[in-house]
């Protein structure tokens, strides 16, 4: 059976036109880019081709993107990273209980090796109010992090307001904008973050590759010793295929932008207009408009979420629970019991992320099917 993928928030497949320019480096630019012949020149030109069409999607310099093995490892690197300004008495980060686990668990390790931290809660929506953020803040404050998109809901942050408060204490911002990145419009430069974490495999790109965006004068010592690429301060020979396929994704998601938005958001608007057509009791979590474009979070208050999911896998159809991570392990969601949902609520919330393959058919095929399931249970 040919599944129908709704869960594009989890990873997505690789693009023809990425394959295509990781099949020729895995095939005919072998060298290591540290060597200083020609094959390994050549590889060193594909890495700075590479970080060149990473920067640009996000308004950066080349200068400012570290290769990183993905999005768990570049959040990682950010916050434990600030951990010397302990010494000059800077002991307190800001972030909010909605965060990907990847920061989330870093934040709870920084807390056991004597962090303070500040959860900051969230609306019904998923939202950070900017004033509690700004109230928050003391003198011992030295990051605060918040994540672009929320990659359960799709819900967007006030990053404009956070950042002019963040900038106005001259505290460092971080942004995990693995979910954001290339489907939203991102500039590093407006509102500012001093350092931004992306991951190829969210964009059509290959798996197990991410950058780290380190604003220049930003101090940020090393989390992998070794070597010294990437300027020093991420050791490791390079995986230069699948650098250039996230280059590339990140070059075809920036062209694409405007048409991937214009074409999810009418999806999504069909897929939720449809369910709440025939299914009496839906709950939209998050905002319909203040999202992103690809991913809707609902809720079917009297059936369970892990029997939706699985229901739907044996007619065709992958969907999500909540997050990739979170299907595996604790079944209740952070994130939508910060947003205040009921319990009865939380335990049906199924995450639909549509992406540029989804077409009309599929989302009336999964609208058809799913009310058929939600039928047998209300
Ligand atoms: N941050 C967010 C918001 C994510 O959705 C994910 C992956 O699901 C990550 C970080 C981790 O990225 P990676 O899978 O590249 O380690």
């Amino acid at each position: 059976m040919n599944t129908v993928f709704f869960d594009y928030n989890s990873t997505t497949p690789i693009d023809p036109a990425v394959l295509k320019v990781i099949n020729h480096i895995n095939t005919e630019i072998y060298g290591n880019p540290s060597s200083l012949h020609e094959q390994g020149r050549e590889a060193r030109k594909i890495i700075n081709c590479s970080r060149q069409q990473i920067a640009s999607l996000i308004g950066a310099s080349e200068r400012e993107i570290y290769f990183t093995s993905g999005g768990t490892e570049s959040n990682n690197w950010a916050i434990k990273g600030i951990a010397p300004l302990k010494e000059r008495g800077k002991n307190h980060i800001i972030s909010s209980v909605t965060e990907h686990s990847s920061v989330f668990e870093t934040l709870l390790f920084m807390e056991k090796e004597g962090w303070n931290i500040t959860w900051l809660p969230v609306d019904t929506t998923g939202k950070v109010d900017p004033e509690e953020l700004r109230d928050s803040i003391r003198d011992e404050t030295a990051l605060i992090s918040i994540m672009s998109a929320n990659n359960e809901t799709g819900t967007i942050q006030n990053l404009e307001a956070i950042s002019s408060i963040a900038g106005d204490k001259e505290i460092l911002l971080h942004s995990d904008a693995v979910q954001g990145a290339g489907k939203m419009p991102l500039d590093v430069n407006h509102p500012k973050v001093d350092l931004m974490s992306l991951s190829s495999h969210k964009i059509y790109g290959p798996k197990g590759v991410g950058a780290l965006f380190i604003r220049k004068g930003v101090s940020l010592p090393p989390l992998l010793h070794g070597g010294g690429q990437e300027n020093k301060r991420r050791s490791g020979t390079e995986n230069v295929a699948a650098i250039a396929g996230f280059g590339e994704a990140c070059r075809l998601s920036q062209e694409r932008l405007d048409q991937d938005t214009k074409q999810l958001m009418h999806l999504k608007q069909v897929l939720y207009n449809g369910l709440s057509e025939k299914i009496k009791y839906i709950k939209l979590n998050g905002s319909l408009e203040d999202s992103l474009p690809n991913t809707l979070n609902v809720s079917f208050p009297g059936c369970e979420s892990e029997t939706l999911v699985l229901d739907l896998d044996s007619q065709g159809f992958a969907v999500s629970a909540g997050s990739a991570c979170g299907s595996i392990g604790s079944r209740k969601s952070r994130v939508l019991k910060a947003m205040g949902l009921k319990p009865a609520e939380i335990f049906s919330a199924v995450r639909l992320s549509l992406g540029r393959a989804t077409t009309v058919e599929e989302v009336q095929d999964l609208i058809k099917t799913l009310s058929h399931i939600v039928e047998q249970f209300v």
